[in-house]
């Protein structure tokens, strides 16, 4: 019987979760950057060797969630915990040693799955700071450079449980296409724009035709306040060309195709805080209280 099962990355902002994935899946699957919460919705990758399967969750870092968006990302990551066969929690290996994920994510319970700790960003550690520290349950590993990411997929596999593969071998991910062109245009704003404006931005696909050649992409970039709009065109539209240029490279890179990428910026005023903005981007907001 092949073995099988949810793999729930959680950590805090900025740990190397998103890189962790995209090491694992081997694929740019998920959005990485310096800037902390830059993950927001999960992202689920699929990892198929030839006897076992891991869909590996992605998630938001686990934080004290100030406005509506932040607890829709704080939800989401609880969520992905509860589904979990088994969860990777990935801490900073210098920041010392981690508490234990109850007490970092300010569960009430601990999760029922198997909890194994990746030390990550082990490639900054000095080798006398590596000694002894790995146990059955806490390896070091560098997302960064691939460094115990082997070991780390060994231990994961013996935890899962046995059963059939849940989508086919050949699938990395359960998202549409729209979702990652999304996710790189968001990215590039990241790359591209500082301070408050790309915690601001959301992007959407609005049009995505694939009987065109080159490849029909029309996207809009909504940000809260007007000032934010005039930032991202910038003098004479040079900032949204800059941002447009740098995407569409990443998509035709994604897509293996040709892509024409028309990109809008609009303004949806204050949408971070209302409820009705985040069910439209698909950042589910869950009410009442999270396990
Ligand atoms: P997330 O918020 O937990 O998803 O973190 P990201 O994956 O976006 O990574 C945050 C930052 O840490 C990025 O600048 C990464 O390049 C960096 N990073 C991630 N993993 C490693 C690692 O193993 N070593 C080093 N040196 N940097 C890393
Ligand atoms: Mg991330």
């Amino acid at each position: 019987m092949p073995k099988a099962g949810i793999v729930t990355v959680v950590g805090k902002p900025n740990v190397g979760k998103s890189t962790l994935l995209n090491r694992i899946v081997g694929e740019k699957l998920s959005i990485t950057s310096p800037k902390p919460q830059s993950t927001r919705d999960r992202v689920v990758g699929i990892r198929s060797t030839a006897d076992s399967q891991m869909v590996i969750l992605d998630t938001p870092g686990l934080l004290n969630p100030s406005y509506p968006l932040q607890e829709a990302m704080r939800s989401t990551a609880l969520r992905a915990l509860d589904e979990a066969d088994v969860i990777i929690y990935v801490v900073d290996a210098t920041e010392g040693t981690p508490p234990p994920l109850k007490e970092a994510a300010g569960l009430e319970k601990s999760p029922r799955a198997p909890i194994i700790t990746a030390l990550n960003k082990s490639d900054k550690l000095s080798p006398n700071r590596t000694e002894g520290v790995a146990t059955a349950d806490v390896i070091l590993v560098s997302a960064l450079t691939g460094d115990g990411v082997t070991d780390l997929m060994a231990r994961v596999e013996k935890r899962l449980p046995e059963s059939p593969f849940l989508y086919p071998e050949d699938e990395i991910s359960t998202q549409p296409v729209r979702f990652f062109v999304a996710e790189m245009v968001r990215e590039t704003v990241l790359e591209q724009l500082h301070d408050e404006v790309p915690y601001s931005v959301a992007v959407q696909v609005e049009e995505y035709r694939e009987d065109r050649s080159p490849l029909y992409i029309r996207a809009v970039i909504y940000v809260e306040r007007d000032s934010q709009k005039a930032i991202i065109i910038g003098s004479k539209g040079a900032q949204i060309r800059r941002i447009g240029e740098a995407s569409r490279a990443k998509i035709e890179a994604f897509a293996g195709s040709q892509v024409y990428l028309d990109l809008w910026v609009k303004v949806l005023a204050n949408w971070r805080k209302n409820p009705g903005s985040l069910s439209r981007f698909g950042y589910q907001l869950v009410t009442g209280k999270s396990k």
